[in-house]
């Protein structure tokens, strides 16, 4: 029988209306075949564990990717597939930041969680969980996973999470990747977007980095920013590494005090990452004379990646490395495809 470890952490799709106390409580995810009896149809074992105390993933912290990483890595070989379940507030950064944390996953690590919940008249918790589940038991002919990634999965869509951004705070289809196509579609059947899919060598074992190295900080421009500000988040001394917000193909404020504090921000060893304000598309510091300044000045692109995986792979590339010019090299790289590249 396939086994399925469900791990909930919080967010609003584990709570249920208690007529006692008139308001939400957690629910017991160990009745879960009870409490979603559809679950019954499939021939699973799924075992599940609750976080104590819950998280609001407003309150996300590294050291629960950090827990994650080392749960699934202590029962990898017990169980087929992971289900997480996660707010959505920070889905997309919990994702991509396990992502990178994970070197060969050959088993899928899936993310779910809802915008009502479960225990809630038209809920989208009970169908999200039931998707999330069975693609995360799914198997092709030869038995292996047919997604072994760290994914998404919501509205009944499959993203790759490091692709994935919340992009609505209220309606069901709270997620999408915008720049690489879903991994799956769930329809009366669920088809899989095979030529997507990431394959690991199969013989290379998991393993997990767990040191993440957090001195990250991100500049969104726009007009108005003042010299101070811009000069405050470049070189504090807080930093390692900053993700510059850009406009459009990844273009930036041409006057020459914000060029000079972009050219010290490099001179003192800071990496300094292109991503784009634009929800697809990507950086190309090759189009616009602004961005051939920002490149000059030493900034990296960042190719079509989102924001919240530019700060995981951040954290997981300087948390390997002491060496800012190692950083910076790496970076460029397209280490769990997180970038079109
Ligand atoms: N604030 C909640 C959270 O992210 C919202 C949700 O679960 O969707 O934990």
């Amino acid at each position: 029988m396939t086994r399925i470890l469900l791990i909930y952490t919080g967010g609003t799709i584990g709570m249920k209306e208690d007529p006692v106390i008139g308001g939400l409580r957690p629910f017991d995810f160990d009745g879960i075949k009870e409490e979603v009896p559809e679950l019954k149809k499939f021939n699973i074992q799924i075992d599940a564990c609750t976080f104590d105390p819950l998280i609001d993933s407003s309150d996300v912290e590294p050291h629960l990717w950090r827990q994650l990483a080392e749960m699934i890595r202590d029962s990898y070989a017990s169980y087929d597939g992971f289900v997480i379940l996660h707010g959505t507030d920070t889905m997309a950064y919990s994702a991509s930041a396990l992502s990178f944390m994970f070197e060969n996953l050959s088993k899928p690590v899936i993310f779910t969680g809802s915008q009502l919940p479960i225990g809630r008249p038209r809920t989208d918790g009970k169908e999200n969980l039931i998707s999330a589940i069975e693609i995360a038991a799914a198997t092709d002919e030869a038995g292996r996973a047919m997604v072994p990634e760290v994914c998404i999965c919501f509205n009944s869509r499959l993203y790759r999470g490091n692709r994935s951004t919340k992009v609505n705070a209220t309606g069901f289809e709270a997620f999408r990747s915008p720049n690489y196509p879903p991994l799956a579609t769930a329809g009366i059947n669920i088809d899989y977007n095979l030529p997507f899919i990431l394959r690991p060598e199969p013989s290379n074992e998991l393993s997990i980095n767990t040191s993440l190295d957090t001195r990250v900080s991100i500049l969104k421009v726009h007009p108005g920013i003042t010299e101070q500000v811009v000069r405050d988040i470049l070189l504090g001394d807080g930093s390692r590494a900053v993700i510059i917000e850009t406009y459009g193909s990844g273009n930036a404020i041409s006057k020459d005090w914000f060029i000079e504090i972009l050219k010290e921000a490099d001179r003192r060893g800071k990496v300094l990452l292109n991503v784009t304000q634009c929800l697809s598309g990507n950086v190309n510091m090759d189009l616009y004379a602004t961005g051939m300044t920002l490149k000059k000045a030493g900034v990296i692109s960042g190719y079509d990646i989102t924001t919240e995986s530019a700060l995981g792979k951040l954290f997981h590339l300087l948390g390997c490395e002491g060496d800012n010019s190692v950083v910076k090299k790496a970076l460029t790289n397209n280490l769990r495809g997180e970038i079109s590249k």
